[in-house]
């Protein structure tokens, strides 16, 4: 069922923005603490898990659909009482408190906590191909996908840890895996190039990038190389292609507010949710870019409500021991 639309803004105590994991979690933990949450679900409610097909890692679920799995996520929110609305959050004001927020209609949200919760995206080739064959063969994420290709041959492309990370953990399924670098050496750590080095199902494809993913229609069956110093082209047999290549956190809308490393991930404290800015929280994978899984974003979601809730609950306390001085009451 989609958000509700609202002419005119309103105050809430908590805005959760992003309706992924880490965004519907945090709305469940705020909804039953009681503090009414708004959630906005952005350019694509449900998160990424909408886009994917089996998800096989999620507790207490052997296997489901990611679209499934999201929606039920969407209707307990929405049993809980969260107020679920479609907008996009175009514009912020974290610099005083009530925050502010300005949707891409022009309603304006005001909220006494924020729970940043609107994830990161992979970066992709850019090919026709492999849009086409993507959840058919071609995946941005092995933890998430390597299952399916026990005894099958994979690629990787990228030469950064990830990439180095997704090749050796593919290792654990597939029968071969060819990791192929647009460059000579990578910029993986010395730590991850020696794992690498010592695993012998890995093969190392260098001064190569992937011109086309090739398939049977069905799924991926193998790709067209391009060498990066003379451009000749080669073919590689291959079940499944892992893009490596970098994520871009969906922080842009922050820029200059929050506190963010420079890959644009918002730092948190570390052991918890807290922003550079109290009272701002933030969850899931626009703040982490080492774990990337629905389970973990959902733990942040959670950690981000209750961190939330303590913020208000310690400035509610602060009011009224303000008050009771005011008025020279003993509190
Ligand atoms: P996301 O799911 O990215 O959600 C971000 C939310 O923020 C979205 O709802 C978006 O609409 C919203 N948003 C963004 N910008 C704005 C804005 N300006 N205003 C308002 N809202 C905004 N993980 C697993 O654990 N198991 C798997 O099997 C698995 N498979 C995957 C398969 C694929 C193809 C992909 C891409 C990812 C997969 N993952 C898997 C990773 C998992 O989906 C992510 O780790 C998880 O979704 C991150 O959750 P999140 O809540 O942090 O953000
Ligand atoms: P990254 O370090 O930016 O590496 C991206 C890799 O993809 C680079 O090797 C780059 O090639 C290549 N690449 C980029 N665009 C490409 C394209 N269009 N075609 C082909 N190749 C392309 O990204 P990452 O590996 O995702 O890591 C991100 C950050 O997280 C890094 O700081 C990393 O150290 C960190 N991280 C750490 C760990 C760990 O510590 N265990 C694990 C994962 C990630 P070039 O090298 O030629 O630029």
């Amino acid at each position: 069922m989609p958000g509700t639309t609202r002419p005119l803004g309103r105050h809430s105590k908590i805005l959760i923005i992003g309706s992924g994991p880490a965004g519907y979690t945090a709305a469940v933990y705020a909804a039953r603490a009681a503090l009414a949450p708004t959630l906005i679900e952005g350019p694509q409610p449900g998160g990424q898990l909408t886009i994917t097909t089996e998800v096989e890692n999620w507790p207490g679920d052997e296997s489901v659909l990611g679209p499934d799995l999201m929606a039920r996520m969407g209707e307990q929110v929405r049993k809980a009482g969260v107020d679920v609305v479609s907008d996009l959050i175009v514009e912020v004001d974290l610099t005083r408190a009530p925050f502010r927020a300005v949707g891409d209609g022009g309603v304006r949200y005001t909220a006494d906590t924020i729970v940043v919760a609107t994830g990161a995206s992979a970066r992709w080739l850019g090919l026709e191909s492999e849009t086409e064959y993507r959840g058919r063969g071609v995946s941005a994420c092995a933890t998430c996908d390597g299952f399916f290709y026990r005894g099958q041959v994979c690629a990787v492309v990228g030469g950064g840890n990830t990439a180095v990370e997704e090749a050796l953990y593919l290792t654990n399924f597939a029968e071969k895996v060819y990791l192929i670098h647009r460059r000579d050496t990578l910029r993986a750590d010395r730590t991850n190039q020696a794992r690498l080095r010592a695993n012998p199902k890995v093969e190392m494809v260098w001064n190569a990038e992937v011109a086309e993913v090739l398939g049977d229609g069905g799924g991926v069956t193998g790709l067209v190389l391009r060498d990066t110093r003379n451009g000749d082209v080669s073919r590689l047999a291959a079940h499944g292609l892992f893009v490596a290549i970098g994520h871009d956190p969906a922080t842009a809308l922050f820029k200059g507010q929050l506190h963010m490393d420079d890959e644009g991930y918002i730092v948190v404290t570390p052991g918890s949710t807290a922003t550079s800015v109290p009272g701002v929280f933030a969850a899931g994978d626009v703040q982490d870019k080492l774990f990337r899984q629905a389970v973990t974003s959902a733990g942040m979601g959670c950690m981000a409500a209750l961190e939330a809730e303590r913020y208000l609950a310690g400035r509610n306390a602060h009011a009224i021991a303000a008050e009771g001085a005011d008025i020279g009451v003993l509190v």
